[in-house]
């Protein structure tokens, strides 16, 4: 047998050639990239996303860091304010997968005091058209990109959007309503109303493309949903908007008295999403910033809807990370679910390996999406893949090493993870 190494060497280069169907990213457009503020578009640019969240667990001000993000604050008094945190927190996952984008496609050995000026004028340079073709698909191979936008159609040569309807589930003040009706067309006075908002939204999504519905309400609330009556939820809906709302008075009574009309509402999501033969993907485990109850974002809320809406295909993102087993499980368990590692090789690598590994034992091959980039910028979504790739190789390795597959059916399982499975999954 061979040994681990080579093995590795071997599928490593293998894997470069497997395109990847990358089932999430929250992507600019090209246009919005060439457009954009100069003095946005230095060093600071790359760590806007996740690893602005180690940097202001770090330590880093809000108001040091909108300086550092302030398109007209000097170049080299940026640095000054960022290197401090810089140092503190270049060997996260996060930070590390940003020095990956700076010597692969940047050329530059490291961020430092030395060469913050030249990755600035490298990324000025980039802002040219043809960006996005030689990063994500000649660099990174990724085919597409299942989008999260609110632009309504985005560019079919690189994404595949999915329709985000959780202003309507989320619905619990007047503002929010106004909301709805601009991003409907339809006036709401009524639960009925609200409904038909959220499927006139929904056909608008449809209509431009969509290849699912995606839920991110594990940021603002439990996803521990209840199955109300329309009584129920209408008692609710006047409850909160029969009268003059006060619109700071976020009180306990005022979560018990919405969550009747925000389950509700997110069950009519779930029903015309499969009603139109659509899956839908959810977020579970971390939240994304500095601030959050995790316990709301525990796959395992979710039990009780995959039970219930036992046609209902699911998508669950980021291995619902630290719950990866609770999630696995029941992506055994439920034709419906299916596991996603969306996000996970960023947050951390080695997490992500044993995450894959045990799901290999334990899930479906043909329900694990092995990769997701969701960044906003495509350097981001670049380095992911390369980690991506890496943690792919070195679980299939050890699996060979192990005797559990051949080195063939390990190549079937990379092509299934990376490719096959989301092509049939979103149909595209
Ligand atoms: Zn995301």
């Amino acid at each position: 047998m061979q040994d681990e190494q080579s093995v590795l060497n071997a599928l490593r280069e293998e894997l470069d050639q497997i395109w990847f169907i990358d089932t999430h990213e929250h992507l600019i457009s090209e246009e919005q990239w060439l457009s954009m503020q100069d003095g946005l578009c230095d060093f600071s640019y790359l760590f806007m996303q996740y690893s602005l969240t180690d940097t202001v667990s770090a330590g880093c001000s809000h108001d040091d860091w909108l300086k550092i993000r302030n398109p007209e604050t000097p170049l080299d008094e940026k640095w000054q304010l960022f290197e401090p945190y810089w140092e503190k927190t270049k060997y996260t996952a996060y930070c590390r997968s940003m020095r990956i984008a700076i010597q692969d496609l940047f050329e530059l050995p490291d961020l430092n005091k030395d060469t913050y000026r030249e990755l600035s004028a490298r990324l000025a340079a980039a802002r040219r058209p043809g960006w996005y073709r030689e990063v994500l698909k000649d660099r990174a191979r990724i085919e597409k990109a299942v989008l999260n936008t609110e632009n309504g159609s985005p560019d079919p040569e690189y994404f595949a959007p999915v329709v985000h309807l959780d202003d309507f589930v989320m619905a619990g003040r007047l503002e929010d309503l106004v909301h709805c009706e601009k991003q409907s067309g339809v006036a709401i006075h009524s639960l009925d109303d609200l409904v038909e908002a959220m499927e006139t939204a929904f056909s608008i999504g449809v209509a431009s493309g969509a290849v699912g519905t995606k839920c991110a309400i594990a940021y603002a609330r439990t996803l521990q949903f209840d199955n109300p009556t329309t009584a129920e939820a209408e008692k609710s809906f006047s409850q909160i908007f029969g009268h003059n709302f006060n619109a700071a008075d976020s009180t306990e009574s005022f979560s018990r008295d919405v969550k009747p009309l925000q389950d509700y509402m997110m069950h009519r999501l779930i029903r015309m999403t499969i009603d139109a033969g659509l899956p839908m993907q959810i977020h579970t485990g971390l939240q994304d910033g500095n601030g959050n109850y995790l316990e709301h974002s525990n796959p395992l809320h979710l039990n009780n809807i995959f039970v219930f809406y036992r046609n209902g295909r699911f998508d669950l993102f980021h291995a619902g990370y630290p719950f990866t087993r609770e999630l696995g499980i029941m992506a055994k368990m439920f034709p419906g679910v299916y596991a996603d590692l969306c996000w996970m090789h960023v947050i951390s690598p080695s997490a992500c390996r044993r995450t894959l590994d045990e799901w290999l034992d334990t899930v479906p091959t043909g329900k694990i999406f092995a990769f997701g980039g969701d960044y906003q910028y495509v350097e981001g979504a670049y380095a992911h893949a390369v980690l991506a790739r890496d943690n792919i190789a070195k679980v299939l390795a050890s699996k060979v090493s192990e005797g559990d597959f051949t080195i063939d059916e390990a190549r079937a399982v990379a092509k299934m993870i990376m490719y096959d499975n989301a092509k049939e999954f979103f149909d595209l």
